[in-house]
């Protein structure tokens, strides 16, 4: 059987492995020059050693095919993690500080929001019996009508709970709360309820970076992968695939697209695709994130996660685990904020969020080296993970998910764990037995 995989990333990397090892005749073609698609650390614009991640940063408690592969890899969590609460550490709201007593001081009713917003969202939850189907929510229809927005305004949240939860959607979803449909967010809640059997996730770095994983991952496939070459288009019959590269015409049994919807937006389907998949492809939601990272001559500010009524949403330091007196910010921009950055220079975000630090945590150290990446300006990304918006769970869930014929789709965007490293991989896991099972 011979298999033809698009992308490089961590979804193609584990459908091309599963393919291989239960004996096809595998061709991974990759546009871009390296492995790791959204996974990308970097080092070359940082002093002494120091790195930061421009895509995946964290992998979570839950997510265990992850695991298994840093675990069989050797590749070596950090530090104890991260817990993701409401308020996380710090608040600068209207160039103030504040710790979490000071923000609770602010609106002494700030948690009962934070639990009203909660019990509406797990009110949804509860009705997803298998996260792997919210589609069959009882009442899909009408709560995948709603956004996180029509939550918002229903708990009544206040002036302060709101940035808190536009900054979640910004920074969890890359969207505004209008661009996120309720029956997603449930969906993803129901997921980790599941997987974590009531446990608290905790999120963590590992050593030397995500992009250690993808450069292991596709070494063990040698000379499969095929770097610099661009899907273009296919066309398939009872018989087989032809898959038509920038480069080359492939044949094959079967094809697997593991890239983003939005770089398909731009290929040829030779023959009708059904009409719902059509619009999965052309529709779908994408956030969109702009990282900024800036590396400081000294660590000048306090430890932990600090949000923002600022430009910058979210500044965090990513090398906390990592040795020497320098430190690393990061500006964590999602949603339109993240959209309007990347309008950008890119020297000019670096110029004006370096200068936001500076304001918030009273930084006088010298910047010795940065980077910023705008994921949505990227064309084999368009954007930085997806995002059901209202209307779309039940109407796509189902049919991306489906082959289409010989075609299967893969990637973070058809998961059960969708926007996360381990989708990726349990996306690449399922195609492949699906193609292996059909022979
Ligand atoms: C800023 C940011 C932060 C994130 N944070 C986290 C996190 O903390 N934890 C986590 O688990 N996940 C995180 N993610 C999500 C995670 O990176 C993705 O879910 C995952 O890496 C997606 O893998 P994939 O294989 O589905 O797609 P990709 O990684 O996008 O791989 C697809 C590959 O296809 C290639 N390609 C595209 N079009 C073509 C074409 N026409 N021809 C040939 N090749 C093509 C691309 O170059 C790419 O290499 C983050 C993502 C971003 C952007």
């Amino acid at each position: 059987m011979r298999v033809v995989v698009v992308g490089a990333g961590f979804a193609g990397l584990r459908a091309a492995a599963d393919l291989r090892a239960a004996g096809a005749d595998v061709v991974l073609v990759e546009g871009g020059t390296r492995p790791g698609g959204r996974v990308r650390t970097v080092h070359s614009a940082f002093q002494s050693g120091q790195y930061s991640e421009s895509g995946a940063e964290w992998v979570d408690s839950i997510h265990e095919r992850l695991l298994a592969e840093l675990d069989r890899l050797g590749i070596r969590i950090l530090g104890s993690g991260e817990q993701w609460t409401d308020i996380r550490r710090w608040m600068h709201r209207e160039g103030r500080l504040l710790t979490p007593q000071q923000v609770r001081e602010a609106d002494p009713d700030l948690d009962r929001q934070f639990d009203e917003f909660d019990r509406i969202v797990e009110d949804a939850a509860a009705g997803v019996v298998d996260a792997a189907s919210p589609h069959l929510h009882p009442a899909a229809v009408s709560i995948d009508a709603r956004s996180v927005a029509d939550v918002i305004a229903e708990a009544g949240l206040g002036a302060l709970a709101r940035i808190f939860k536009y900054r979640d959607s910004q920074g969890e979803f890359a969207s505004e709360p209008s661009q996120v449909s309720l029956l997603f967010l449930a969906q993803q809640r129901a997921h980790q309820r599941d997987a974590s059997g009531g446990r608290h996730i905790i999120a963590r770095r590992v050593e030397g970076g995500f992009s250690r994983v993808a450069e292991c991952l596709a070494a063990e496939l040698g000379d499969v992968v095929q770097y610099g070459e661009h899907f273009v288009g296919v066309s398939q019959d009872a018989d087989g695939v032809t898959v038509h590269t920038d480069q080359r015409t492939l044949a094959a049994d079967h094809l697997v697209l593991a890239c983003s919807f939005v770089p398909l937006r731009r290929a040829t389907f030779h023959d009708p695709l059904p009409p719902v998949l059509r619009d999965a492809i052309h529709q779908l939601g994408y956030g969109t994130v702009t990282k900024t990272c800036v590396q400081w001559s000294e660590r000048q500010w306090p430890e932990g996660y600090a949000t923002t009524d600022g430009r910058a949403q979210r500044v965090y330091e990513p090398s906390v685990d990592q040795p020497g007196p320098a430190g690393i910010l990061t500006a964590y921009c999602g949603g339109d904020g993240g959209r309007e950055w990347a309008t950008l220079p890119e020297a000019e975000r670096v110029t004006q969020i370096a200068q936001e630090m500076r304001s918030m945590h009273g930084i006088t150290a010298d910047v010795l080296g940065s980077y910023s990446r705008a994921w949505n300006t990227e064309p084999r990304y368009g954007g930085s993970y997806a995002v059901y918006e209202p209307g779309q769970v039940h109407r796509f869930w189902a049919a991306v998910r489906e082959p289409w014929g010989r075609v299967h789709f893969a990637g973070e965007h058809v998961a059960t764990c969708t926007g996360y490293m381990e989708g990726a991989l349990e996306s690449g896991e399922t195609v492949a037995s699906r193609i292996v099972a059909a022979g």
